[in-house]
């Protein structure tokens, strides 16, 4: 355990209710009441404030229910391209007190906060508060905020003052602050991890660190060990400044069978664009290459590449290309094993320059949709909501929970 206070700091910021304050932020009479976001075609609760939480409603659950368990509640369909805003707004402040800031998700973020009170004149409290106070008159949200001396620390400690407080974890405090935290809110640890550790007495945080570190090797590997070191104060995740970002997003798979079947093959392949055009938007990446391609029997490949004018996440821009070159690729002679798209020449979302006289509002509108659609699917299963084309390569292989409506390209 650590026997100084602050050999290394890092704050956590993480806002309140981030979506449903989002919404109060522009509608300010909205306020007095309880706020819920609903995913597309009003399915399911996306954010709630407190109050709806307090009342029972929970994240995924469907918006009949909410409404009969809360009709007093406001109900609002998401918009991804105002929180994306939202956020853009919420960093562009955290980057003033410091020049390390790391964007962790949408509505959190970690500050490298070594060397930084010198430059402030001010203790890591007076600087957690500063930062707490200039989101809420800028941004008009909440942000809670912990600061210690590892990632994992700061994260845990900025859920314990929630909503709007400031948590501070020095060195020396960590053990008596991991006391009254409980093994599951670790980050990283679920219910199964949980089960786990409590079968070795091990039920709070504070037992976790004290436990012999060959018990947690064997219980939960490296990553077990690595969260062992990061909440006795050993500093082992570094903050990542720079996002890397992934060379390609591919999805690939073999067709089940040796097959001629156009159609069955433009399924396979309408599906995969969908997931892959899911992943960039939820990533919050564009990509400006695209290749298509299909395996032969004799697992030869074929593939024809497409270059769009403007890095795109659109799932309706992908399709058209993946139709135009899967007419080029497709030889009726020929017996096919496998298909796929890949995208390459990945850039992050946050960087384009908006083309006034393109589809602007359109593709954000598409965006906004392709979250939804993730949203809902990581909520009850990857298909729930699909493309129509890519229907007929799915029904055989899945049943859904939810009969929800399907959308239809173009
Ligand atoms: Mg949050």
């Amino acid at each position: 355990m650590l026997l100084s206070d602050w050999p290394n700091a890092v704050a956590h910021v993480d806002a309140d209710c981030f979506f449903a304050a989002c919404e109060i932020a522009r509608r300010p009479e909205l306020r007095a009441r309880p706020v819920c976001v609903m995913s597309s075609q009003d399915a399911c609760i996306v954010a709630k404030t407190y109050d709806a939480k307090a009342a029972g409603i929970y994240t995924g659950m469907p918006v009949w229910e909410a409404k009969r368990l809360l009709p007093r509640a406001v109900y609002i369909p998401a918009d991804f391209g105002y929180y994306g805003q939202m956020s853009d707004k919420l960093f562009a402040i955290l980057a003033r007190f410091s020049p390390e800031v790391e964007v962790y998700s949408i509505d959190e973020g970690f500050i490298g906060m070594n060397g930084i009170r010198s430059l402030w004149r001010k203790s890591y409290a007076e600087i957690a508060d500063t930062i707490r106070a200039a989101v809420k008159s800028e941004a008009g949200i909440t942000v809670s905020v912990g600061v210690s001396v590892t990632k994992t620390l700061a994260k845990i400690a900025s859920d314990v003052h929630k909503p709007d407080g400031t948590t501070l974890v020095a060195g020396r405090e960590i053990l008596p602050f991991l006391g009254g935290i409980k093994v599951r809110s670790i980050p990283g640890i679920g219910a199964n991890r949980e089960a786990l550790l409590n079968k070795f007495k091990i039920f709070t945080a504070a037992d976790y660190a004290q436990a012999d570190s060959a018990l947690i090797r064997r219980l939960l590997g490296k990553a077990g060990t690595d969260l062992w070191h990061e909440l006795r104060g050993t500093p082992l995740f570094s903050l990542e400044l720079a996002p890397k970002l992934p060379k390609s997003v591919a999805r690939t798979a073999s067709l089940g069978q040796v097959t001629q079947d156009r159609n069955l093959i433009a399924a396979h392949l309408s599906h995969h664009t969908t997931r892959m055009a899911t992943e960039l938007a939820t990533k919050r990446y564009l990509a400006q290459r695209l290749t298509v391609f299909l395996t032969l029997k004799s697992f030869a490949s074929r593939a024809v590449e497409t270059r769009f004018d403007d890095p795109t996440a659109n799932v309706f821009t992908f399709s058209r290309a993946v139709r135009e070159t899967f007419a080029q690729l497709y030889s009726p002679g020929e017996f096919y094993r496998g298909c796929g798209v890949i995208a390459t020449e990945i850039r992050p979302a946050a960087e384009r320059s908006l083309d006034l006289f393109g589809e602007v509002f359109d593709d954000d509108r598409k965006e906004k949709l392709m979250e939804t659609v993730d949203a809902l699917n990581k909520k009850y299963g990857n298909h729930t909501v699909s493309m129509l084309a890519a229907m007929s390569a799915m029904k055989k292989k899945t049943r859904s929970r939810f009969r929800l409506p399907m959308f239809e390209a173009e």
